[in-house]
C-alpha cells in the first residue's frame, strides 16, 4: 500500500515529491485513522510540510488508507529493510495511452446494477462504431464508469492493434483546447481528435458553460460519427438532465444507446471486494468482506478504500484482520455512514434514560426482560428515525445480523397498539429527537 501511495503520488503530488522526498519515509502505523510516517530527519520533515503535506493528506484520504498523516522524525522503530527494498523495486505502472492497466473487463464484476452498462460496453468494444454509437454511460460517483471506458479501450487495443484509442476527461479536453488556442495549434488539436478510431470522453457534465469547448467537441463528434468511429461518453446524469450544454450536443448523446449504472447490491459488493482482495493478493476472511460490504454501501471507490485501510492497518499494526479489528479501524467511516438527521447514538442514550438504565446495558448481552424491551424500543426508533440500514442498526447494538432488528421492529409495532408503557416511552423519546 505504501507503494501504491508512492505510485499515485508521482501523478498527483508536485514533481519530485514522491520520487525524492516521500521515498525516504517509511510508514510506521495507522491508528485512529492517522497514518504515521517515519521521516529520517527534520530537514526532510520541513520540506514535506512546506511542499506537499496537504495534497499528501488528500491522496491518503482518497485511497482510503487513513484520514490524516503525521510525520515523526528519527523513530527508533524501523520496519525491516526488506520493505524498503520492495518499495524500491516497485514497478512503474505501464501506461497504455493513459489507460489504467487494472481497468479491464476481466476485473469488472458484473451484477444487476451494472449488467446492461457492461454488456453495452462489451458490444461497443467488440464492434467499435457499429453497435452503439455513441454509447452514453451515466451513474453516480465511484460506480465504475471510468473502469468500463478504460476496459473498452484495452479491448480495442488488444483486438485491433494499430487502432487509435484516446481516453480523455472532458476537463482535460477543455484544457488541451485552451492551450492549443493560446499556442496557435488548434489545427493539431483538431487533427488529433478527429483522427481517432475510438474516443472515450469521461465526465462530460464538466463541459457545462464552456461554450467554445462544446463547439469544438460538437465538430469532433460529428466528424467521428460520420466516419463511423466509436464515441463513448460518460456523465453523472442522463443526457436530458445535463444543464448548460447546448441542446444540439445533448440530443446527439441520445443518438446511440444511453445506459446507466446503479449502486451495487450486497451480493455484488461482496463479489467486488473478493475480486479486489484476490487481485492484490490480500488474505481477507469472508466475514470481514461481508462486514465491509454491509457497512459501506455507498460507492465502490469507498468500498475499496475501506479494504485498503483494513489491510494497511493489519500490516502496519501487526494485527489480524477480524471483524472486530476492522470495526475499530473503520470507526470514523462507519460512523459517517450512520450519520443521519438523528444519530443511533442519540436514540440509544434517550431510550436508556427513559428506562433508567446505563447505555452500556443496552449494548451488552445481558438478558433481563426490561433490557430486552429497551433494546427493541431503541432499535425500532433507529429504524424509524435514522437512515441506517437494518444491518447497520444491528451492528450498532452489537448484533451479528439484522434479523434481530427486524424482529424488534415488528414486535414494537404490535406493542404500540396495546401497551401503554411502551407507547409513552416511544412518544417521550420522539419528542426529544
Ligand atoms: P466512476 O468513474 O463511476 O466514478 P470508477 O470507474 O472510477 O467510478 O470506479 C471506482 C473504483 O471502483 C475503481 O477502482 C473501479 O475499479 C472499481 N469498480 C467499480 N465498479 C466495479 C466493478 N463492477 N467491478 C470491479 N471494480 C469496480
Ligand atoms: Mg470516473
Amino acid at each position: 500500500l505504501w507503494n501504491e501511495i508512492l505510485d499515485k503520488g508521482r501523478d498527483v503530488l508536485p514533481p519530485g515529491a514522491a520520487g525524492t522526498w516521500l521515498k525516504t519515509c517509511l510508514p510506521l502505523e495507522i491508528s485512529g485513522g492517522m497514518l504515521v510516517l517515519d521521516v529520517p530527519n527534520v530537514f526532510i520533515k520541513e520540506q514535506i510540510q512546506s511542499r506537499f503535506l496537504l495534497p499528501l493528506k488528500e491522496l491518503v484520504r482518497a485511497l482510503g488508507v487513513a484520514e490524516d498523516v503525521e510525520l515523526k522524525v528519527g523513530s527508533e522503530i524501523r520496519p525491516n529493510e526488506q520493505k524498503r527494498a520492495e518499495a524500491a523495486a516497485m514497478p512503474l505502472q505501464s501506461q497504455r495511452g493513459g489507460l489504467n492497466p487494472n481497468y479491464v473487463f476481466d476485473n469488472f464484476v458484473v451484477g444487476k446494477s451494472n449488467r446492461l452498462a457492461h454488456a453495452a460496453s462489451l458490444a461497443a468494444a467488440e464492434s467499435p462504431g457499429v453497435a452503439y454509437n455513441p454509447l452514453f454511460i451515466w451513474g453516480g460517483v465511484g460506480l465504475g464508469k471510468t473502469h468500463l471506458m478504460h476496459a473498452i479501450g484495452h479491448y480495442v487495443c488488444d483486438n485491433q492493434p494499430g487502432a487509435k484509442v484516446v481516453y480523455v476527461s472532458s476537463e482535460k479536453f477543455t484544457n488541451e483546447l485552451i492551450s492549443a488556442i493560446q499556442n496557435n495549434r488548434t489545427q493539431d488539436f483538431k487533427a488529433k481528435y478527429r483522427s481517432v478510431d475510438v474516443l472515450l470522453i469521461d465526465d462530460i457534465q464538466f463541459l457545462a458553460d464552456k461554450e467554445s469547448t462544446q463547439e469544438e467537441f460538437f465538430h469532433t463528434f460529428n466528424s467521428l460519427h460520420d466516419a463511423k468511429k466509436q464515441v463513448v461518453i460518460s456523465s453523472d446524469r442522463p443526457p436530458k438532465d445535463i444543464q448548460r450544454v447546448e441542446e444540439r450536443l445533448v440530443s446527439r448523446f441520445e443518438w446511440g444507446l444511453v445506459t446507466d449504472i446503479q449502486p451495487p447490491d450486497l451480493e455484488t459488493r461482496v463479489a467486488i471486494l473478493q475480486k479486489k482482495a484476490e487481485m492484490r493478493g490480500y488474505e481477507v476472511p469472508e466475514d470481514v468482506i461481508f462486514f465491509l460490504a454491509q457497512n459501506i454501501p455507498s460507492n465502490i471507490r469507498e468500498l475499496e478504500g475501506a479494504l485498503n485501510r483494513v489491510v494497511a492497518c493489519s500490516e502496519l499494526n501487526g494485527e489480524v484482520i477480524s471483524v472486530e479489528n476492522a470495526a475499530e479501524w473503520l470507526k470514523d467511516i462507519i460512523r459517517n455512514v450512520m450519520r443521519g438527521p438523528v444519530s443511533i447514538d442519540l436514540i440509544q442514550h434517550l431510550v436508556a434514560e427513559s428506562f433508567g438504565m446505563p447505555v452500556d446495558d443496552l449494548l451488552s448481552t445481558k438478558r433481563t426482560s426490561d433490557l430486552a424491551l429497551a433494546r427493541q424500543v431503541a432499535m425500532y426508533l433507529c429504524r424509524e428515525h435514522t437512515e441506517a440500514s437494518l444491518q447497520q442498526i444491528g451492528y450498532a447494538f452489537n448484533k451479528k445480523d439484522h434479523t434481530t432488528v427486524l424482529h424488534a421492529c415488528r414486535k414494537i409495532d404490535e406493542l404500540l397498539k396495546t401497551d401503554l408503557r411502551v407507547k409513552s416511552v416511544v412518544d417521550n423519546v420522539r419528542k426529544k429527537l
